[in-house]
């Protein structure tokens, strides 16, 4: 696979249904698929189809109460669970565990020696917490890939994600863990979804200091988002020396996507890229890149497209 990029993809994604306005729609992933497969990154594409993630992982990230619980809506025909923003058809069980076999099989990957493989995934997962659907996620397909990727492999994970909100489900579920790294660069929490994210949060017991909160004012854009990295974030990577690194990587803190005021533009999210790609060659450690937020789909796809160009040292 040297020189192929990894696309770990099914169609099945687009079998989770929404209303006609909601903003988490099929039309995301359809957009990324064509946009690249277009560009100039089409003939590197290597489609991966994943394998649904099993109970026993689904479990060590949710209550299996909360498992079935999902699995029972979806059947009975409901149409949203714990609460109105997590929309759900007949088939959104099934499609939320390919999310998360996802990130697993991209991890098996991983470990067989590739580099960059991307999971352009749906439902999203960085809110969903262990008993909870939040914020269009259902399974928090992040957390399940990279507790496998510590637990199976044995590695120290970095969690990178620059998502416009704060990843309340990944947090909680490392909150006390020193083998994985949670790094957050959002949205000020007192003015944004989901209302956690403060620097004040950063882990506890043995996971204490492997939490890194990094909320923003309103407007920051590309310059305060680069500062961040170069003040806070550059120096916590190398200390922690990650042997694996997951990007939950939201594209919703762009400047023409609605649901932010962050203001940062496609160069930004190259730049914020570069960061990941030097730590990457630095500790040899493998980046999963796995789809949150981003709703506008101009700057969602251009976002997209440009963020692989610059993981895969193309820019
Ligand atoms: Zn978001």
């Amino acid at each position: 696979m040297k020189n192929k990029l990894p696309v770990i993809y099914t169609e099945d994604f687009l079998r989770h249904l929404t209303s006609p306005h909601h903003p988490e729609s099929p039309k995301r992933l359809e957009a990324i698929l064509d946009v690249l497969k277009r560009g100039e990154l089409g003939n590197l594409l290597e489609i991966v189809p994943p394998e649904p993630a099993s109970f026993d992982w689904l479990t060590q990230i949710h209550d299996p109460y909360y498992i079935i619980r999902l699995e029972e809506y979806c059947l009975r025909g409901r149409s949203h669970i714990c609460g109105t923003d997590n929309e759900i058809c007949y088939d959104s069980f099934e499609v939320a565990k390919l999310a998360a076999g996802a990130v697993i099989k991209a991890v098996d990957l991983a470990e067989k020696g590739v580099q960059v493989i991307f999971c352009p995934v749906r439902p999203p997962g960085h809110h969903a917490e262990r008993a909870l659907a939040m914020g269009f996620c259902l399974f928090n397909n992040v957390a399940i890939g990279a507790n496998y990727w510590q637990k199976s492999y044995q590695k120290r994970i970095l969690i990178l994600d620059w998502d416009a909100h704060h990843g309340n489900g990944i947090q909680n579920a490392f909150y006390a863990n020193d083998q994985v790294f949670y790094i957050s660069i959002h949205e000020n929490p007192r003015l944004s979804f989901p209302g956690t994210g403060y620097a004040e949060e950063r882990g506890e017991g043995p996971g204490e200091g492997y939490t890194l909160n990094i909320p923003l004012p309103l407007d920051s854009g590309d310059v305060a988002y680069i500062e961040v990295f170069e003040d806070l974030i550059d120096s916590a990577v190398k200390s922690f020396q990650p042997e694996g690194i997951i990007i939950a990587a939201g594209f919703d803190a762009h400047r023409d996507d609605d649901m932010s005021f962050m203001n940062l533009t496609t160069a930004g999210f190259a730049e914020m890229t570069e960061f990941v790609r030097y730590w990457s060659e630095s500790f040899k450690a493998p980046v999963i890149s796995v789809l949150e937020g981003g709703y506008e789909l101009e700057s969602l796809t251009a976002s997209v497209e440009t963020h692989l160009k610059v993981l895969l040292g193309l820019d």
